[in-house]
């Protein structure tokens, strides 16, 4: 766990790991390249490293403990992750899916201006940075002369330009990611999607150095093809431990944030049942967890989605 975990970013890897080291933490980084380079993974390892209440000295937040599970699943009451789903959560009009406005990033500030409950920092990781509004991102100019210095900011970008340029000139400091090479990145494809060296290396090759573009064109081959036809064991004590945890949504009228909570929850479990053990049975399990996520954001009932849920966490 930790900042190892970063892949084929040699130079923002070091950066980050002498940042750590020094423990001089700016109040405003960010984190620049293009998506599926491993910025946003970077930027949640630091806050977890900022968060942690017993970290390693080189290796930052130690991954397990109750507050770097919260980090990674979006959960800790002083980290807010600002993204699209965040301002729809928020938001009691219906936000753009274009921008992320004032309004969005006010909210954010109000909920962490107070001070932090479970550590003794907080932080705010902006997720598509050039996505804020020219007025939003303004505000955080004043933000960060009247906040407290408890308050961090990590800000993901595609770019220096795609910011306004007042804003990028009172960074503190700025980690740069490239596109990684297609031997890293055919490494990640081998250990996450369990394919093998030729796929792996073929895909990799065609993907721009971008996980994400990556993932977008397995999906689009139909993922499952890279799994092979492994024969997957079905553990009737999983089956029925996961039913036992649905049986209290079981009088249908569970809210749909209830709901979305609780999948976040299996799922962070899941995520991390898969890092241990990176099974076809398991990814086909987070997946079905993402895809019920999905069905939950697209308004689907959420009694049917958890039915749903059961029968493909029990099928396979
Ligand atoms: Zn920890």
């Amino acid at each position: 766990m930790g900042f190892s975990e970063i892949i084929g970013q040699d130079r923002a890897l070091e950066l980050l790991r002498r940042l750590w080291i020094n423990q001089r933490h700016p109040s405003f980084i960010l984190f620049l390249g293009p998506e599926g380079v491993g910025r946003r993974w970077a930027a949640t390892f630091y806050a977890q490293a900022l968060l942690c209440p017993s970290p390693d000295a080189q290796e930052g937040g130690c991954g397990h403990c109750d507050s770097c599970r919260r980090v990674f699943r979006g959960s800790h009451p002083d980290f807010c992750l600002i993204n699209f789903s965040y301002q729809k959560a928020v938001l009691d009009k219906p936000a753009s899916n274009l921008s992320l406005g004032i309004d969005t990033f006010r909210q954010a500030v109000s909920a962490l201006r107070r001070t932090p409950v479970m550590a003794r920092r907080s932080i705010a990781l902006v997720d598509g940075a050039e996505l804020l509004t020219p007025e939003a991102q303004v505000s955080l100019l004043k933000v960060l002369e009247e906040a407290p210095r408890h308050l961090h900011w990590l800000w993901v970008a595609n770019s220096e330009d795609s910011l306004l340029e007042t804003v990028v000139s009172r960074a503190n400091f700025k980690i740069f990611f490239k596109p990684l090479d297609a031997e890293a990145l055919a490494g990640i494809l081998k250990e996450k999607f369990l394919l093998d060296p030729e796929r792996a290396g073929r895909l990799a090759r065609s993907s721009s150095g971008s996980l994400q573009a990556a993932r977008r064109l397995l999906e689009k081959k139909g993922i499952s093809a890279g799994l092979g036809n492994q024969a997957t064991v079905r553990s009737a004590s999983e089956v029925y431990e996961i039913s036992q945890r649905l049986a209290r949504f079981r009088s249908y009228k569970a809210a749909r944030g209830q709901v979305q909570e609780f999948l976040d929850e299996i799922h962070s479990d899941y995520l991390e049942r898969w890092r241990e053990e990176a099974t076809p049975r398991n990814l086909r399990r987070l997946r079905s967890i993402l895809e019920a996520r999905q069905n939950l954001d697209a308004n689907l009932t959420p009694s049917l989605v958890l039915e749903y849920l059961l029968l493909e966490l029990s099928d396979r």
